[in-house]
Parts: C-alpha cells; sequence; structure tokens
C-alpha cells in the first residue's frame, strides 16, 4: 500500500497464475501445457524471423496472421481479432463488450480471470452456479444480462458442453454478447466457431497455449461478427498498437500451416488423457468428464491439499484450489507424455 496508488490499484485483486518453478526435474502437470513440443516448422519460422528485420516495428493489424486464422475457418478476416495470449483478447472483451447497466453473468466455478478483469474495468456480475454433474446449465442464464461468458470445455472442470446447448443459449439470448472461451476446444469439445455467422452476438475465443503447444509465444484470437471485432479493435488502437511481435505473427502462421503436426499431438493428448482417466479410476478417483488436456478429479478418502501436498514432496506438481469449498477435495491435472503421467501414478500409488 501506498500513497503514490491509485484508488484503483488499491482495490484490485489480481490474478494469480499456476507455478512455474524454478527447479528442474519436476514433473509439471499444474498449468496446463501441451506435454509435446511445438511443431518444428513453427521452430523454424522463429529462426528465419531473428534477421535485421527486427529493427523494424511489426504489422500493427498482424494482416497476415488474421488472414491464416480466416482462411482457417472459412471466415472473413474482419472478423478475426488477435492479441498477447487470450488473456488479453478477454481483458479487451470484457472493456469493449462485456460492461453494460445489467450484471456479466458466469459460471460460480470457472476461469479465475473473469472476476478479475470485472474489478479491473469496474464491470457488476453475477455468478450463476453449476448443476450437481458439475455442468453448466443453459436455462439458469435466461434471465437480465448484460453479456454472459463462459469457457467450454468448462475449467477447471473440463466438463464440455453440446454445441446444441450453445446454440440453445444464443437463440434465447440476442440482446447481449455471449462469449465462448474455447482455450481447450481442440482436445475433443465441439465448437461454436460454426455458429459465427448466424449469430452475430456470438464470440469465440482461442488460444495458441494449449493446442498448439505455444504457451510461451503469446498468441490467442477472437472470432465474431465484424462489429464486435470493430469494438474490439478500438480498444487496442487505445492500448497498445503492436501486441504480437514479429516472432508471435511467423510462429502463429506456421503453427496453422503444420495441421498434421497439430491433428498428430492432440490425439495423443486425447489417447493419453483416456488412459489416465481409467487408471485414476481404478485406484478409486472419481473423474469428471474431460474435453480438455487435463481432468478434474477426486479421491472419496483423502483430502485434496494433502494429495497435492504429497505429490509435491515427489516432484509432481498439479494444481489444487482452496475455493469455492465445492472443489476443495478435486485436483486439476495436466495430461502430460507418458512418462510423466506413470511418474504421476506411481506417486498416487505410493500415497494411497
Ligand atoms: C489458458 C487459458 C486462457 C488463456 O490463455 P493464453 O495463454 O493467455 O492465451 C484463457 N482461458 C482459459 C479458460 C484458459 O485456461
Amino acid at each position: 500500500m501506498s500513497v503514490y496508488w491509485s484508488e484503483l490499484v488499491h482495490r484490485l485483486t489480481p490474478y494469480v497464475p499456476g507455478e512455474q518453478p524454478k527447479l528442474q526435474n519436476l514433473v509439471k502437470l499444474n498449468t496446463n501445457e501441451n506435454p509435446f513440443g511445438p511443431s518444428p516448422k513453427v521452430l523454424a519460422a522463429l529462426q528465419a524471423e531473428a534477421s535485421e528485420s527486427l529493427r523494424l516495428y511489426p504489422d500493427p493489424d498482424s494482416s497476415r496472421l488474421k488472414s491464416a486464422i480466416a482462411e482457417y475457418y472459412g471466415l472473413q478476416a474482419n472478423q478475426v481479432f488477435v492479441g498477447n495470449g487470450s488473456d488479453e483478447v478477454l481483458a479487451h472483451v470484457f472493456q469493449a463488450l462485456l460492461k453494460h447497466d445489467q450484471p456479466l453473468l458466469f459460471p460460480d466455478i470457472s476461469y479465475s480471470f473473469y472476476p478479475v478483469y470485472c474489478g479491473l474495468y469496474g464491470i457488476e456480475f453475477e455468478t450463476v452456479p453449476l448443476n450437481a454433474q458439475f455442468e453448466i446449465a443453459i436455462d439458469d442464464y435466461l434471465r437480465p444480462n448484460g453479456g454472459i461468458i463462459f469457457p467450454n470445455p468448462n475449467a477447471p472442470t473440463g466438463v464440455p458442453m453440446p454445441l446444441s446447448d450453445v446454440e440453445r443459449l444464443l437463440k434465447a439470448n440476442t440482446h447481449s454478447v455471449v462469449v465462448v472461451d474455447e482455450a481447450y476446444v481442440d482436445f475433443g469439445t465441439q465448437s461454436a466457431v460454426s455458429l459465427v455467422n448466424q449469430y452475430p452476438n456470438l464470440l469465440v475465443t482461442h488460444t495458441y497455449s494449449k493446442s498448439r503447444s505455444l504457451a510461451g509465444l503469446r498468441v490467442g484470437y477472437a472470432l465474431g461478427n465484424a462489429t464486435l471485432i470493430q469494438a474490439l479493435i478500438r480498444i487496442k488502437d487505445s492500448f497498445n498498437s503492436y501486441p504480437l511481435d514479429r516472432f508471435a505473427e511467423a510462429g502463429a502462421i506456421a503453427a496453422i500451416q503444420d495441421e498434421a503436426y497439430f491433428e498428430q499431438t492432440r490425439q495423443q493428448v486425447i489417447v493419453a488423457r483416456e488412459a489416465l482417466v481409467a487408471d485414476l479410476q481404478s485406484l478409486g478417483f472419481e473423474v469428471l468428464p474431460s474435453g480438455a488436456n487435463f481432468i478434474f478429479a477426486k479421491h472419496p478418502k483423502h483430502a485434496g491439499e494433502q494429495l497435492a501436498a504429497g505429490l509435491r514432496d515427489q516432484a509432481v506438481i498439479v494444481r489444487h484450489f482452496k475455493k469455492p469449498a465445492r472443489i476443495l477435495d478435486f485436483l486439476r491435472i495436466t495430461i502430460g507424455n507418458p512418462s510423466q503421467n506413470q511418474a504421476l501414478m506411481q506417486a498416487l500409488r505410493t500415497l494411497l
């Protein structure tokens, strides 16, 4: 606290990202990074970019990347917005499209950055409880609101929502923006991108950090009606003209072009997830259905906090949330490569 701080800074409760430990040799299953490296074609593109041209600013509009993303999804370039990670894209979305007189709605168990953005931008919000199966129940969102946002699959639960439910919500809620945060969609959840041309109030956000294995590059994007995208561009151009540097744009374009690598690695993650779910169930864990590259699981006889601490003592780190109370005994475990998943199972067998 300091008299030099603005009143806003005094009031903020910042987001706390999962730990990035300095220690080597940890089995790191706590922040949903991809266990496989980026495509070799991405690495080659980054090396080619390390040149004298770094003297020059990048393209402020990232036009080549926007065109590549638009082409990939069969959309127009003016339906694409890109940013420095989807967290930055989401920040602009909150400020540009979700601040209205009525409260913003999102699930009570969800991405913990959402209330942080509300605090930063002074947005009123209400949380809507997940149902008994930890699902987002669409009917509970059919009430006055200034916007709706949820991840699909949800985080940290991993539970996917069928596309028919997303569409039912869009049909019933036409007066405010509905944001579907599809950070993990490539791991087996139905995407709402196919609905973008039909619903002018739908915005879908994606990231290169998970399924494209480029968390370190910081690239995310939003897809939606050109009018929604225009609002995001107005915020971006009032904040930072160059959110994507030359490496980010070149690497992201190369990643889209290597479809074979993308398909192969995401399938490997899905196969490893199904194997890990079966292994955990054989130890007595209850595992929620997952359409993501992580699972949310609890053991009926062991407290979540103790399990997380016991794993850490064996150099395996997973994510444990202290609130809300309903998820106190759950662990969020990122799907690792086969040897990491084996190390997790070995450590759990020792603990139980
Ligand atoms: C990881 C994640 C993001 C943000 O990812 P970036 O690395 O900022 O692109 C957004 N939403 C959810 C639900 C996430 O888990």
